[in-house]
């Protein structure tokens, strides 16, 4: 059998040598010395045995090379790459070194792997053999996002995922800032104030009639705008301490990153509401690693901001301050593609940030494959004005499919351009379901087939996304 090692990849590691490997388009791990416990043996040459990238095989190889199992990443800032496919890992990894960011090369949300049928496992799997491929021997993070009930939590642990973002967004009352004062006080009698391990008559003193000052930001609440805020998040609050202890009693007291997301919530989280949820979690010795709140403005997937940036910018720096002063990172959800966004986050969180990017990982797959296999992007690309009606539903998209160009009207070379125009990206990105479940073996086929175009489209773009955040030494 014909193979082609991945020169980055092999490493001696007691005695042993281990490296990737591929013969045609199929990817085997190579060892040569003890090969005890890896499971079926793909074939054999000289003193080098061939094993398949099985999920026993990958257990076997993090035991022995501890720098592939998935790390916290702490205060630093952090960069989260989601890769719906399984295959982008080597890209981000092209656009990540170097740059002092700590990446996330594993995150998937539980509704995305519902869409892409992959288990946690799997996408950690994934990650971990890029990140073998590429010898990448800094520390990187798994990401087990959007978690929103107890019961998503185990899959997520066994699998070693070490960041976990819960969103407690079905319990945040879009109804507070307009309930009327009898309502909010009855909303506010029946808040669980056993897991919040407090009293209204309590809150209020530690709240009202004082000023918190947070360098030159000063917070003032109300009794009404204290009463609304609890409303609004208070049973958020308490979801979330439910999900911290929870995850805390499962890893064991090991370390790992908690994130708190009300990101994709109908109403932007006020300045006084996200120091009450802060200061709320702190007292419930809630330890938060980054937390991402709803901001002004709209925040599509795969495309640049909507709205007004010299506000957004000064929204950013007042919730950045609240969480420097809890000495947290501020978040940002939906992060891909809003380049206008990254310079502004980046000055205003003075680099204490995280940002999370999943769906431009696909879109940049599509681009590879309108260059190399045009048939095939024809069809997903005639697939998706179909599809898009009725899959944007559980989406924040605005695109127009009408303004989407079909494929009879385009010639090969015109084909990725659609990657560079809104209405395209938008609705190419919320059908992926629908052209994995149609398309998926010949999307796989071409990406592996093409392997360094994807990266190298992947490295492009990406170090677009993080250049912002690059500290110069
Ligand atoms: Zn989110």
């Amino acid at each position: 059998m014909e193979t082609i090692e991945y020169l980055d990849s092999r490493v001696e590691h007691s005695g042993t040598t281990y490296s990737l490997v591929r013969a045609d388009t199929e990817k085997f791990l190579c060892v040569r010395g003890d090969a005890e416990g890896f499971a079926k043996l793909a074939f054999q040459q000289d003193d080098a045995k061939y094993f398949p990238l099985n999920a026993h095989n990958a257990a076997e190889l993090r035991k022995r090379l501890e720098w592939l199992n998935a790390k916290p990443c702490g205060l630093q800032t952090s960069f989260g790459y989601g890769d719906r496919l399984g295959l982008a890992t080597p890209g981000h990894i092209q656009a990540a070194r170097g740059k002092n960011i700590a990446a996330l090369f594993a995150q998937q949300s539980v509704r995305e792997n519902a869409r892409t049928g992959r288990t946690p496992q799997q996408v950690m799997d994934d990650a971990m053999w890029g990140v073998f491929q590429c010898g990448w021997r800094d520390a990187w993070g798994a990401d087990a996002d959007h978690l929103k009930t107890t019961q998503d939590i185990a899959p997520f642990i066994a699998a070693g995922y070490t960041f976990f973002t819960v969103d407690p967004g079905e319990f945040v009352d879009n109804d507070a800032p307009t309930d009327s004062r009898a309502t909010l006080e009855q909303k506010a009698n029946a808040l669980p104030w056993d897991v919040l391990n407090d009293s209204l008559e309590n809150l209020r003193a530690r709240y009202l009639n004082q000023t918190f000052a947070l360098d030159d930001l000063q917070i003032q609440l109300t009794d009404e705008s204290l009463l609304r805020a609890i409303v609004k998040y208070g049973r958020a609050v308490a979801h979330a301490v439910t999900m911290f202890q929870e995850i805390a009693r499962q890893k064991n007291n090991a370390a790992f990153d908690f994130e708190v997301s009300v990101d994709e919530t109908e109403l932007p989280t006020d300045i006084a509401e996200h120091f009450y949820f802060a200061n709320e979690l702190q007292r419930l010795n809630v330890r938060v690693t980054s937390l991402a709140p709803r901001f002004i403005g709209r925040f599509e997937k795969g495309v640049d901001y909507i709205g007004d940036l010299d506000a957004l910018a000064e929204n950013l720096n007042q919730h950045a301050r609240i969480a420097r002063h809890f000495n947290y990172k501020l978040s940002l959800h939906s992060g891909s593609d809003k380049l206008s966004v990254y310079p502004l986050f980046a000055s205003a969180t003075q680099n204490l940030a995280h940002v999370k990017t999943a769906g431009t990982s696909y879109l940049e797959a599509l681009r590879t494959i309108a260059n190399v296999n045009p048939k095939l992007f024809r069809e997903i690309l005639t697939q998706a004005r179909e599809r898009y009606p009725l899959d944007r539903a559980t989406y924040h998209v605005s695109a127009d499919v009408e303004r989407v160009r079909a494929e009879s009207e385009l010639s090969d070379a015109q084909l990725s351009e659609l990657l560079n125009e809104f209405d395209a990206r938008e609705v190419l990105h919320v059908t992926f379901g629908s052209a994995l479940h149609e398309f998926g073996n010949r999307i796989h086929a071409t990406l592996r087939a093409h392997e360094n175009e994807y990266a190298d489209t992947l490295q492009k773009h990406f170090e677009k996304h993080l250049a912002p955040f690059t500290k110069s030494a």
